[in-house]
C-alpha cells in the first residue's frame, strides 16, 4: 500500500534519539530549547514554545489570548477538529467561515461579510483561526487587515505548513498574526512522533504559553505574588497543564529540521509531477495563490461528487492509501449537538463531496507518483 503520507526517518534521526536516551535528560533538558531556537530561526520569529501536540499548542494559544466563556472563536469548516476544539476547551463558542472555492482556505470576502454581520449584533469573534490547508497559506494580508478593523486576534493553524512561504517569508513569522501553530505528527512535514509548537513575536504571549504548558508554575521571583520562601520555592500563578514535549522528541525534531528544505523541495517536485500528469484529466487540481509557496502536506484532487466514492474505492483497491481531508467540522455530531448546521457552509459541503487526498511524502518515489497518476486516469476512463 502506498500511504497518503508517511515520515522519513534517517540514521541521523535515530542516532539523535539514542544520544538523548543515554544523556542526563529525557525531558526538560537542552534539546527542547535548542529545537525551539532552530524553528524560531527558520521562521524568522522571536519566540517558539514547543509542546506535546498541535492540539495542545492551539489550546495554550487560546488560553494566552484570554479566550474564555462568552467569547467566540471562528475557524474554517474544512480542517481537523482540533482547530475548533481549542475554543471549546476554554469554554468559548465556535463559529465557522466558509471556504474559497478555489484555494479551499477560509475565504477573506466571506470573513469580511460575516464580521460586518457580527458587528451589527455585537457578536464579533475574539480570535480567528485561519488554517493553511494542505500547506498553502491563507490570504493573511487580507485577514490581518480585517483583524485591525474589527479588533480580533489571529492564531494561524499552520499544522500543514512548516516550510511553506507567504509573501516571500516563512509561514510562522507571524507578520499578520499573533501566534502560529505547527504540528509534528508523523504524517506532517517534519515529525517528533507527537509534537507541536507555537511561534509569536510577543514576549508576553510566549511567556504565558510557557506557563500554560507546565501547570502554570513559575520559579521566577518577579512573577510571584510575594518574595520567594527560598531556593526550593515555586508558585502556581495560573491553571496550566502538562503539555511538555520530551527531550527525546525534541532531539528527533532538531534532526528533522536539518532536512526541512529537502522534504519540502521533494514534496514540490511530486506536486509538480501530479499537476503535469493530471492537468488534462478534468479533475479540479489545487489552485495556488500568487503570494504563497505551499509545503504540500496534502495533495487534494476534486472529482464530480457522483464519481468520488467509486474513484476512492478503486484507488484503495489499487493499493493506494487515499483519504479525505476533511469532513466539515460543523457536521460532526459533537458540533451538531451544539447547534451547528453544516448547510450554512455550501462551499465546504461541495468540497467535502468531491475531495480525495492522494499520496505525497518526501520519500515517495517517481515510480509511485506515476503509478498513482496512472491509476487515477485509468479509473476515470472507466467511470466516465
Ligand atoms: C494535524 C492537525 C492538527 C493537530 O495536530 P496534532 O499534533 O496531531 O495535535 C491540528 N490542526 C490541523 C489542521 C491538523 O492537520
Amino acid at each position: 500500500m502506498i500511504p497518503y503520507g508517511r515520515q522519513d526517518i534517517s540514521q541521523d534521526d535515530i542516532d539523535a534519539v539514542i544520544a538523548t536516551l543515554t544523556s542526563d535528560f529525557l525531558t526538560q533538558g537542552p534539546a527542547v530549547p535548542a529545537f525551539e531556537a532552530v524553528v524560531a530561526d527558520h521562521c524568522g520569529v522571536r519566540h517558539a514554545v514547543a509542546v506535546n501536540s498541535a492540539t495542545s499548542a492551539l489550546h495554550i494559544a487560546c488560553l494566552a489570548l484570554g479566550v474564555g466563556p462568552g467569547d467566540v472563536v471562528w475557524t474554517s469548516p474544512i480542517t481537523f477538529v482540533a482547530s475548533a476544539n481549542c475554543a471549546l476547551y476554554c469554554g468559548a463558542d465556535v463559529d465557522f467561515v466558509d471556504i474559497d472555492d478555489r484555494t479551499w482556505n477560509m475565504c477573506p470576502q466571506k470573513l469580511a461579510a460575516k464580521l460586518e454581520q457580527a458587528k451589527g449584533i455585537g457578536k464579533l469573534p475574539k480570535v480567528v483561526v485561519p488554517v493553511h490547508l494542505c500547506g498553502q497559506s491563507c490570504d493573511m494580508a487580507a485577514i490581518g487587515t480585517l483583524a485591525k478593523t474589527y479588533g480580533f486576534k489571529i492564531i494561524e493553524d499552520a499544522s500543514h505548513a512548516i516550510g511553506a512561504e507567504y509573501a516571500g517569508a516563512p509561514v510562522g513569522k507571524c507578520t499578520h498574526s499573533d501566534i502560529a501553530v505547527f504540528s509534528f505528527h508523523p504524517v506532517k512535514i517534519i515529525t517528533t512522533a507527537e509534537g507541536g509548537l507555537c511561534t509569536t513575536n510577543d514576549a508576553a504571549l510566549a511567556r504565558s504559553m510557557q506557563l500554560f504548558r507546565s501547570h502554570g508554575i513559575t520559579r521566577d521571583g518577579s512573577e510571584m505574588t510575594h518574595a520567594s520562601d527560598g531556593p526550593w520555592y515555586y508558585q502556581q500563578v495560573a491553571l496550566g497543564l502538562n503539555y511538555r514535549i520530551t527531550d527525546i522528541q525534541a532531539a528527533l525534531g532538531l534532526s528533522q529540521m536539518s532536512r526541512l528544505g529537502q522534504f519540502v523541495a521533494r514534496r514540490r517536485e511530486i506536486a509538480a509531477r501530479y499537476e503535469d500528469k493530471l492537468k488534462d484529466s478534468g479533475l479540479q487540481l489545487p489552485t495556488l495563490i500568487e503570494d504563497a509557496a505551499s509545503s504540500w502536506h496534502l495533495y487534494v484532487i476534486r472529482v464530480q461528487s457522483e464519481l468520488r466514492r467509486r474513484l476512492f474505492e478503486g484507488l484503495r483497491k489499487a493499493d493506494i492509501g487515499v483519504n479525505v481531508h476533511y469532513i466539515p467540522v460543523p457536521s460532526q455530531p459533537h458540533y451538531r449537538n451544539l447547534g451547528h448546521d453544516p448547510a450554512l457552509y455550501p462551499a465546504a459541503a461541495k468540497y467535502y463531496a468531491e475531495a480525495i487526498s492522494i499520496p505525497v511524502y518526501a520519500s515517495m518515489t517517481e515510480k509511485d507518483v506515476d503509478y498513482v497518476a496512472a491509476q487515477i486516469l485509468r479509473l476515470l476512463d472507466q467511470l466516465r
